[in-house]
């Protein structure tokens, strides 16, 4: 008997799979021992001719085609193992994909996935329908199974009470519809710094508790008394680095075919230049349009700030994406590196930055695929839609919690540095709602 399952609480989120085939063109798969008896016993490779796995750092992935497609995709979009076998004969990744099993002290949380388009979309059945399937993939997962920690900050073990504090009191305040949407955004950010910032060992329990409903109760009258201006340029420049590892995207199959020098130099010279932010961005995924510049980027309105008519909708995505993360269990503990929680809202908060910015680049891109003429640096406006919004967050909840080298210390450095003079809460602002008066930006 396994611990009791907490499907994602928000019902306002909906899912069925549409078959549209998005995870199997760009998911990395990595196979359990009974996955890959599975897959023998159904004789792939004697079938087929070629391997159907590839050994990285000791693991066992399903095979990609250089297209970064699964070698079980089919044309139609379907997959061939579960054409022939039936979905139970799937890895079990494929089957739980978008679902997550979060496992907490005394139970567990089952999230959800952006980088699935229904999701994004908001399309499908309520999640609690899903429930039977979600007990029979918890039985199949031994890590699904083990009740889990979660930290509070550093060491510090959190207590239900905290864990509960801290995500009952964000939720209320990303849904409070009398505060602007830019507010509720730029709120957040403010929060994880607050908490960055704080000694949080002799604050403990309902202290703790009181701690963080007064932080969350004072942030209309803190933000209007703390005005930011616009990011540094080094802020600016470690969002966009941020941007670039949140995207990378290295096929295992890369070092193989064209040496393993050759695949981590290209890496630096992307990352190169995204740091330095000049010319055309690099290529980000396989599927994403390319031949946006930089300075294309900077002149497009931001996803906040566009037209009217899509503000809400862009709003309803983004506040459901953010509860979603909260409510389950992708924002901190096992779902997310195992990172304590003050750290996992700060990396939230920098992932809302860089879906902001995100969406400003797809949306250059695309108009410089549509005028592939224009200037690239022309400054001819134009805003993130929530076309641009969605491919976004598609992107970036892509790798969140699954990105090895997000989990590292690289990332922690880079949150503790964003986290000082403001610099979430610019980058934030900036990458949503564009230009800061000027007067505002020294830092
Ligand atoms: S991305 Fe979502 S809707 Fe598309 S095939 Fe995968 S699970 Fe189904």
């Amino acid at each position: 008997m396994g611990l009791p399952l907490q499907v994602l609480p928000l019902p306002s989120q909906r899912y069925s799979c549409h078959g549209c085939g998005d995870c199997c063109r760009d998911f990395t798969v990595q196979l359990s021992r009974e996955d890959l008896e599975r897959l023998e016993r159904q004789r792939w490779s004697e079938r087929l001719g070629e391997p159907v796995t590839i050994e990285f750092r000791g693991a066992l992935f399903l095979r990609q085609r250089d297209d970064g497609a699964c070698i079980f995709l089919q044309a139609d979009g379907l997959c061939r193992v579960h054409g022939e076998f039936g979905f139970d004969e799937k890895p079990l990744a494929c089957r739980i994909f978008p679902f997550s099993f979060a496992p907490q002290p005394d139970d567990v949380r089952v999230g959800i996935s952006f980088a699935c388009q229904s999701v994004r979309e908001n399309r499908g059945a309520a999640l609690g329908s899903h429930l039977e399937d979600l007990r029979r993939f918890q039985r199949n997962l031994p890590q699904a199974q083990r009740a889990s920690r979660v930290r509070l900050a550093g060491s510090l073990d959190a207590s239900d009470e905290e864990v509960h504090a801290v995500t009952s009191e964000l939720a209320s305040w990303l849904e409070r519809d009398d505060v602007p949407f830019r507010e509720r955004l730029d709120g957040l950010a403010w929060f994880a710094q607050q908490l960055m910032a704080a000694s949080l060992e002799r604050v403990r329990g309902a202290r703790f508790r009181e701690l963080v409903q007064l932080l969350v109760g004072a942030l209309p009258q803190e933000l209007a008394h703390h005005p930011i201006g616009a990011p540094t340029k080094r802020q600016g420049s470690l969002l966009r680095q941020a941007v670039f590892a949140r995207t990378e995207d290295p096929k295992l199959a890369a070092p193989k075919r064209r040496g393993k020098m050759a695949t981590v130099l290209s890496q630096l010279v992307r990352s190169r230049r995204f740091s330095r932010g000049r010319g055309r961005v690099p290529p980000i995924g396989l599927a994403w349009p390319r031949g946006a510049t930089f300075e294309a980027i900077k002149a497009t309105t931001p996803p906040g700030a566009g037209a009217v008519a899509e503000s809400g909708a862009i709003e309803e995505l983004i506040v459901r994406w953010l509860l979603a993360t909260l409510l389950g269990g992708r924002a901190w503990g096992s779902g997310f590196y195992g990172w304590p929680m003050v750290d996992g809202i700060a990396a939230l908060a920098l992932n809302l930055a860089a879906v902001g910015w995100l969406a400003r680049a797809h949306a250059a891109a695309a108009r410089s695929v549509a005028a592939p003429t224009s200037p690239p640096s022309s400054a001819d406006g134009g805003a993130a839609s929530l076309a641009d919004a969605r491919a976004a967050i598609g992107r970036i909840d892509r790798s969140a919690g699954r990105a090895p080298w997000l989990g590292g210390n690289a990332e922690r450095l880079r949150l503790e540095y964003l986290a000082r003079h403001d610099g979430l809460r610019r980058l934030v602002r900036e990458s949503w709602f564009g230009a800061t008066p000027a007067s505002a930006s020294r830092a």
